[in-house]
Formats: C-alpha cells, sequence, structure tokens
C-alpha cells in the first residue's frame, strides 16, 4: 500500500493548498519532457499523479484516510493510465483535455412488474403477455424536449479545439462544446407534444418466454424493455406471481396434495384418482392405510429450472371420521366394535350425561 502523502511529501493533514503546491512542485521535476529516457522519472511521475488524484479529491481522500484505498471497489487504487493522467492535468489547468463525456446522456430507468401466472403455466414455461407502463421517447423532438437548431458554436460537432499555453508548454486539447455542453445542438423551443421533458408516457403490451419451473417472486430480466431515454433505454424486471392452485400445493419443486380418505377406505383400501397439473392419474391405496401416511408419485412435481430431475407429487392421506351417521351405519358400526372387541356405551349415552350436568 503505497503512502500518498509520503509521496507528495506532505503531512496527513496537509490543506488542498499545501497538496496542490507539493504536487506542482514535483509534477514539474519530474514531467517526462523534462526527463526523457528516464523510465524512473517516468515512474515517480505517475506515481505523484496517483497520489494527487486522491488527496485532492475531498471524499477519495477520506475514503483512502478510513481504508487504505480510494476506489471503493478494489483492494487497490488502479494505476492510472494515460487519459486520467490529461483528466487530471486538465483539473489542475482548468480545462478538459481528453474531453471524455462526464456528463453523457443516462440511460434510461429500469422498471419493474408484475406478471400473474397459473402453477400449470409456472411448470410448462412460455410465453406470457405483460402489461406495464413506461416512458418512451417524444418521437416530435427525439427526446430533446424542444426544436434543435444546430449549435453555432461547434458547428454541430460537439467538440471544440483550443490551444492552451501551461507550464509544461503547449497543449491542443479538444473539449466538450461549452456552449451546447456536446450536444451539438441548442433547443429553441418547448416541444409542445411532450412539453419539454422529451418523454411520454405509453402503455404497452410484450410476449415474455418463461422458462419451465419458474417460482413465486422470481424476476425476469426484458433487457431495453425499461424507460427510453437518449442514452438508451432501462431494463425490465418483470416479477412472477403465482395463483394459488385450488388442490395442489407447491414446496420447490415438489406438489402436495391431501387426500381425504373415508374409514372403510382406509381399512379395506382403494382404487382412487388423484389430481396432478396434467389431469387425474390413478392411485391405489393399499388396505390399512393410516391418517398421514405419503405416496411419493415420481416425476409429477415441476420441472427443475437449473435442468435436474423433476419434482414429485406426494399424495398426504388424510383420515376423515364422519360427523353423522344414519341410524343403519351407527348399528353397522356398533356390530363392527363388537366384532373387533371395541368398546362403545351403549345408544343414546350422550343425552344421558347431559341430562345428569344440566339438573
Ligand atoms: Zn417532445
Ligand atoms: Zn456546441
Amino acid at each position: 500500500m503505497k503512502d500518498y502523502y509520503a509521496v507528495l511529501g506532505v503531512s496527513r493533514d496537509a490543506s488542498q493548498e499545501e497538496i496542490k503546491k507539493a504536487y506542482r512542485k514535483l509534477a514539474l521535476k519530474y514531467h517526462p519532457d523534462k526527463n526523457p529516457n528516464d523510465p524512473s522519472a517516468e515512474e515517480r511521475f505517475k506515481e505523484i499523479n496517483e497520489a494527487y488524484a486522491v488527496l485532492s479529491d475531498p471524499e477519495q481522500r477520506s475514503r483512502y484516510d478510513r481504508f487504505g484505498t480510494a476506489d471503493p471497489r478494489q483492494a487497490h487504487p488502479a494505476d492510472p493510465g494515460v487519459g486520467d493522467l490529461f483528466d487530471l492535468l486538465g483539473q489542475m489547468f482548468g480545462f478538459n483535455v481528453t474531453g471524455r463525456g462526464r456528463a453523457g446522456p443516462r440511460r434510461g430507468e429500469d422498471l419493474e412488474t408484475v406478471v400473474t401466472i397459473s402453477l400449470e403455466q409456472a411448470a410448462k414455461g412460455g410465453e406470457v403477455e405483460v402489461r406495464y407502463r413506461r416512458l418512451v421517447l417524444c418521437e416530435a423532438c427525439g427526446g430533446a424536449g424542444g426544436k434543435r437548431q444546430t449549435c453555432p458554436t461547434c458547428g454541430g460537432a460537439g467538440r471544440v479545439r483550443q490551444v492552451q499555453q501551461s507550464i509544461f508548454g503547449q497543449f491542443v486539447t479538444e473539449t466538450a462544446c461549452p456552449h451546447c455542453r456536446g450536444r451539438g445542438y441548442l433547443l429553441s423551443e418547448t416541444c409542445p407534444t411532450c412539453g419539454g421533458k422529451g418523454r411520454l408516457e405509453k402503455e404497452e403490451r410484450i410476449k415474455v418466454t418463461l422458462p419451465a419451473g419458474m417460482d413465486e417472486d422470481d424476476l425476469l430480466r426484458v433487457p431495453g424493455a425499461g424507460n427510453e431515454s437518449t442514452g438508451g433505454a432501462g431494463d425490465l424486471y418483470v416479477r412472477v406471481r403465482i395463483k394459488p392452485h385450488p388442490e395442489l400445493k407447491r414446496e420447490g419443486k415438489d406438489l402436495i396434495y391431501h387426500l381425504k380418505l373415508g374409514l372403510a377406505q382406509a381399512a379395506l383400501g382403494s382404487q382412487l384418482e388423484v389430481p396432478t397439473l396434467e389431469g387425474k392419474v390413478p392411485l391405489e391405496v393399499p388396505p390399512g392405510t393410516q391418517h398421514g401416511a405419503v405416496f411419493e408419485l415420481p416425476g409429477q412435481g415441476l420441472p427443475d429450472p437449473r435442468g435436474g430431475r423433476p419434482g414429485n407429487l406426494r399424495v398426504v392421506v388424510e383420515l376423515v371420521v364422519p360427523k353423522k351417521l344414519s341410524p343403519r351405519a351407527r348399528e353397522i358400526l356398533r356390530e363392527y366394535a363388537a366384532e373387533v372387541g371395541e368398546e362403545v356405551p351403549p345408544e343414546g349415552w350422550l343425552e344421558k350425561v347431559k341430562k345428569k350436568i344440566f339438573k
């Protein structure tokens, strides 16, 4: 880690003025023009510029003081290239040498919209229609917000050349045109169609292809379908919502179905049908099936969007005890209880108990 303060020979609490002064002196001394064929001077010159780039910017300087780096994304500050060097000189002497756009036209904003699909659609994937609103460039003014008039200063080029005298000698520079701020045109009157905003709101309908196996809250990016701007369009993010299925619940790529079984069905076994996303399939329930038993139907779940094996359908048995019985059904159940030795109180027992309590 380089010590930028040592490179410039200033103390850590040096003022901006002191830093600038130190830089001027060193830059002049080690400038490649004054030290031809001296690689060490060139190296030192780069180092000085790197240090000055960081310490002259209050925000970068404070970041450097705290974290030992000026770049929030990098562990070490990047070696400034030639372009950075010229930018730096430009900053110092008040002109933009490379004319590289700092305030170029911005890309449009990203947007998010929601699409609600069925569980079947989530499983199969495929095309869905998405409706949303976005800002599009005004056709009348091309997004400029007014009538364009070629800039008289740069003749529409957006750049001007100027010759500057500096302590390092003569610089021929090309800079963004100060009159039109690099756009090459001026606006003479406000566009009546968009009221000068350059953009209009528009209802859009687009077709989006969903991959198979999408889950709730999954996002799908549609490049260029966001808000338009003169710097290009942003992206649209489509958030997936899945309507609840009347019979099937989703657990990752598996599906759950709660199968209600009567007493006789569970005890004697049963041939039934259970729903899947592709229609009903037969299921054999063996005699003596217990409450909570699970039957797994492999491959009847959802496809794996990452290309793995598809999920399964889990059929979970729910034993349903009848709440109301006909006199005949009660009679048969009593017979059944007597047969298997299950002890039950006689007919009308609950009424007798209640009378005792409430008397
Ligand atoms: Zn317009
Ligand atoms: Zn201009």
